[in-house]
């Protein structure tokens, strides 16, 4: 029986209009509801006060200290706190939507709390109440996210109803034999010890079978998803000779670095093989990305193709036209911009010319590979920083052209769990080495009152003809307050610096504008550059020696990191100075690793550990996957074991025969990543 295409009003107990409430909560099928996990295990043995740290979920027991005082908000909100005495401490107890409770608390009486603790405030946020003293016991409380009608403990019953009739009828998905080498329990078994722990240890069993079935299927999908592009996307096999490559390297104005050296030899034996590149390129900001992907183009151009190279900014795309025209154009290859404000007559010339296979390579915005734009034949497309690209975008990718080879290059370093999970089904070169001779920035944590300070050390590097960028404080997720401080800051620093030019740039500026800005800024007529963070992206401006951010603990670190990588691109001593009073411990450790480190590998690791996964490439569409389960940055060595283990698989013979993977097999072909869903 599939438990997947079965109703939940088939338990016995669950009728109309319990369906209706568990739809709510995204229930229709029994599994839904046996697989409709916790969140959190509250564990209610009691703490001492003095033990518990900031920002921690503890339970405690004390005595009802004041009348409870209780405010309505809006919609039907509602927040009561009352005085507590805990041991000594007298603290305050928070409850949210539970006005109720007014009635129930009476002063001298003994309550225990459950909750979040803030130890600045005193103050705990209680989301659970026991009146009375309690019992001691080791329990563990599953915590479920309800809304509606729906109570945790309701939930529970239901879920326990669910396998007390069908609990021996859920499937096993991983064969016997993966089960014994790992010792994983089976899959009931697990799932329903996830709902009903005996014990941490249990829990923790229960966890891990599940983590690492969740982390297999996923890899099973990325890597089927990367065998099928290599052996059924005969991509075109680009015929350059090699001593023509060689010739244009050694044509370059300085040698290769190492790590230059290494991967662009991935890149060309991928283009030179019959299978499709689609490769991801990561170096740290100035490690000399430009120069690789130039040699790239020149390979695909050497075999007769044409290049595109996609980059999410106006600006960007600009500065790659000159660069690479700088490096292409002696050698008799045609470069050309096309951006939305390439338009009219020579919008059409392009685009013909384009057709006509007169342009070699073709550099512009996302704009670039939509239909209206030709390629005679495209070879090979290039996207620089485009990082928040997830699976789907990059399949849209491989499929335009006929079949060209795709490299992705990114300035932020991807710490390997998340590079082998959002980009599963690519190969990764990395370069890991930057050119000699570089002076490393020195990075300086500033608290506000210290502005002054850092303004006349602004001064004095622009009194030596320097030039200085200064990035206004974010404002979360609201553009239009964002534009507001840039413009405000600009004001002050116009007061500040009367004798120099003080640019301004931000989102809401026209592109053409920006364009003049940067312009003015990158030949040195404008010399403080006031900026939200649309500067953030690849700009290149060597005379600029100075990186002040504002608020800098609202940045994340790799975006920290992006920021401060726009200075110390010339030969003179370059300085970044971060503004930050940050109130979280979190906050401030973050200001303290920036100051301290300049590899980007090392604070990618760090801002995936203070931040989470989520919030790594900043943005939603990082195509990271939503682990039910898992957590990619603690269970990252189940990752990798499970990772090795479905590429195995993929490339086994009995993968596609044994019975034992039947479970498997079926479950990619519903994920579409074995045959319904073509790649090409
Ligand atoms: P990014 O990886 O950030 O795109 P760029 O390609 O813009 O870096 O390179 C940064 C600077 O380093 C450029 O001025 C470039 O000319 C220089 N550069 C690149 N490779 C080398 C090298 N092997 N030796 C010396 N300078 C190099
Ligand atoms: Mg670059």
């Amino acid at each position: 029986m599939n438990l997947n295409q079965l109703n939940v009003t088939e338990i016995s107990g669950i009728g109309e209009s319990k369906r209706e409430v568990l739809q709510e909560l995204g229930i229709v099928s029994v599994m839904d509801l046996l697989e409709y996990l916790p969140f959190r295990y509250d564990n209610h043995q009691l703490k001492d006060l003095a033990d518990v740290k900031h920002e921690e979920r503890a339970t405690i027991e004390g005595k009802v200290h004041s009348e409870p005082s209780l405010r309505y908000f809006p919609r039907k909100k509602s927040k009561l706190s009352i005085r507590v005495l805990i041991g000594r401490y007298l603290i305050t107890a928070v409850f949210f939507n539970q006005p109720y409770l007014k009635k129930q608390l009476t002063p001298g009486q003994t309550v225990t709390l459950t909750g979040k603790w803030d130890a600045h405030k005193m103050t705990m946020t209680v989301n659970d109440i026991k009146f009375g003293i309690q019992p001691q016991d080791e329990s563990i409380d599953p915590v479920y996210p309800v809304k509606g009608e729906m109570s945790v403990k309701q939930v529970r019953r239901l879920i326990k109803m669910g396998f007390g009739q069908y609990g021996d009828q859920v499937e096993e998905v991983l064969p016997v034999s993966t089960r014994d080498a790992y010792k994983l329990w089976p899959r009931s078994k697990a799932l329903y010890s996830l709902h009903f722990p005996q014990s941490f240890e249990h829990l923790k069993q229960a966890r891990r079978r599940m983590v690492y079935e969740e982390f297999l299927l996923f890899q099973l999908k990325m890597q089927m998803f990367r065998k099928i592009n290599r052996e059924q996307s005969a991509g075109e096999t680009l015929n350059f000779k090699e001593e023509d490559v060689q010739k244009f390297i050694s044509s370059l104005p300085f040698p290769l670095t190492g790590a230059q050296g290494r991967v662009t030899g991935e890149i060309l034996n991928d283009m030179s093989s019959p299978y499709r590149m689609n490769r991801l390129l990561q170096g740290d900001v100035g490690s000399g990305k430009t120069v690789v992907a130039a040699i790239a183009l020149y390979a695909a151009i050497a075999s007769g193709t044409q290049g595109a190279l996609m980059v999410p900014t106006e600006i960007l795309a600009e500065q790659h036209f000159q660069s690479l025209g700088q490096l292409l154009g002696p050698h008799g290859l045609t470069v050309e911009l096309l951006t939305s404000s390439v338009k009219g007559k020579r919008r059409a010339d392009i685009l013909s010319r384009l057709a006509a296979g007169e342009v070699d390579v073709l550099i512009g915005t996302h704009a670039l590979i939509q239909d209206e734009v030709e390629f005679f034949k495209l070879g090979l497309v290039i996207t620089d920083e485009q990082h928040r690209f997830g699976v789907k975008q990059r399949r849209v990718l491989r499929e335009k052209g006929q079949s060209p080879d795709v490299l992705f290059m990114t300035a932020t370093p991807i710490p390997r769990t998340l590079a082998i999970s959002v980009f599963g089904d690519m190969d990764v070169s990395v370069i890991d080495e930057m050119p000699a001779g570089r002076k490393a920035i020195e990075t300086y944590w500033a608290k506000h009152h210290m502005l002054d300070r850092v303004l006349g050390f602004v001064q004095k590097e622009l009194d030596q003809g320097r030039q200085a960028y200064v990035i206004c404080p974010l404002i979360e997720e609201s553009d239009k307050l964002d534009v507001q401080n840039a413009i405000d800051v600009h004001a002050q620093l116009q007061q500040y610096f009367q004798q120099y030019n003080v640019g301004l740039m931000h989102g809401r500026l026209h592109s053409l504008e920006k364009e003049e800005v940067m312009r003015e800024f990158a030949e040195n007529r404008c010399h403080v550059l006031v900026s939200t963070t649309v500067v953030e992206v690849g700009v290149n401006v060597p005379n600029a020696t100075i990186m002040v951010i504002y608020d800098a603990e609202r940045f994340g670190l790799s975006q920290l990191h992006q920021l401060r990588g726009r200075v110390g691109r010339g030969s003179d001593q370059s300085y970044c100075i971060l503004i930050a009073d940050p109130k979280s411990e979190e906050g401030k450790e973050r200001m303290r690793i920036m100051t301290e480190t300049s590899d980007g590998f090392v604070l990618s690791e760090k801002d995936l550990e203070l931040r989470g996964p989520g919030d790594f490439f900043g943005n939603k569409q990082s195509g990271l996957p939503d682990f039910r389960i898992a957590d990619i940055v603690h269970d990252y060595r189940v990752l990798e074991v499970a990772r090795n283990d479905a590429s195995k698989l993929v490339n086994s013979k009995a993968f596609y025969t044994d019975d034992s993977y039947a479970l498997l097999r079926d479950y990619l072909k519903q994920t579409g990543a074995f045959s319904s869903e073509r790649l090409d």
